[in-house]
């Protein structure tokens, strides 16, 4: 490896072990939970927001749609539904699992161990904040191990095929209002659904797909790059040079619009 990227590699390495704190992102807003559930009257409204290709899209009332939604159980335990964060104008967008317990109390993606730790990964490799790009779940609220206690930690579950299908037109209104160049998918579970493959994520980590789906229209298609969920990191310091080399591939399509 040449000297110069041998030097961003320690540095980059470095950056990621420091000052992880074990509860919220330094700096995250801790608002207190909201404990009540919305509205058993929601299950049997039509959906209030247009999940039509044509119509402009209003992300403030597919929010507040979500907010109240109970189109899976996952709606009737969790504390706050998490939406996404970032800005609408992003060129790639970071998908992720599921909120778990801090995402569920902030309303916010990515703001436990995780998080912190996605923040210094895509500020060190790819020079952005989370304002810079958007960030949100395949699930927009927490599953739980037992969903009759949300305070408790460890709690956290994958979502189950039926609850990633009843949450997965949120994401695709999403995407399409935003129409990233890119889509980066953190871990397995995201990359198996929004690709559509049973391959493990060691696999296609590191190589650029096209998203299988056409969801702009002809002629717009987006790139999937696929790598490890900050959370493996977190649990193998190993895996972090992986993720720096797929960060890199990423940096370098939105420097260039090329994949390299
Ligand atoms: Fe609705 Fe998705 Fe939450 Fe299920 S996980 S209640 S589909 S927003
Ligand atoms: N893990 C995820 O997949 N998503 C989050 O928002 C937090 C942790």
């Amino acid at each position: 490896m040449p000297r110069e990227l041998a030097k961003d590699l320690a540095a980059y390495l470095r950056s990621l072990d420091e000052n992880l704190t074990e509860g919220p992102r330094p700096g995250a807003v801790n608002a207190a939970p909201v404990l009540s559930p919305a509205p058993a009257a929601a299950a049997e409204q039509p959906p209030s927001y247009p999940m039509t290709e044509n119509r402009p899209a209003d992300m403030d009332a597919l929010a507040e749609q979500v907010k109240n939604c109970r189109k899976c159980g996952l709606g009737r335990s969790r504390l706050k539904a998490v939406f996404g964060v970032g800005t609408y104008k992003a060129k790639v967008v970071f998908i992720g699992e599921g909120p778990g317990f801090q995402e569920d109390h902030q309303g916010e993606p990515f703001v436990g161990r995780s998080g912190q730790l996605l923040d210094k990964i895509m500020d060190t490799v790819l020079g952005l904040k989370r304002e810079d790009v958007y960030i949100a779940n395949i699930v927009k609220c927490h599953p739980m191990k037992n969903p009759e206690n949300p305070e408790a930690h460890g709690n956290d579950r994958p979502p189950t095929p039926e609850e990633i299908s009843a949450c997965r037109p949120y994401l695709d209104e999403q995407l399409r209002f935003i129409k990233p160049a890119c889509i980066v998918t953190l871990g397995s579970v995201p990359t198996k659904v929004l690709l559509n493959t049973d391959k493990g994520i060691s696999l296609l980590r590191g190589k650029w797909v096209d998203y299988p789906v056409e969801l702009f229209g002809p002629g717009h298609p987006i790139k999937v790059m696929p790598t490890y969920h900050p959370a493996a990191l977190l649990r193998n310091s190993n895996l972090k040079r992986d993720t720096w080399e797929d960060m890199k591939l990423v940096k370098a399509f939105l420097e260039t619009g090329k994949i390299s």
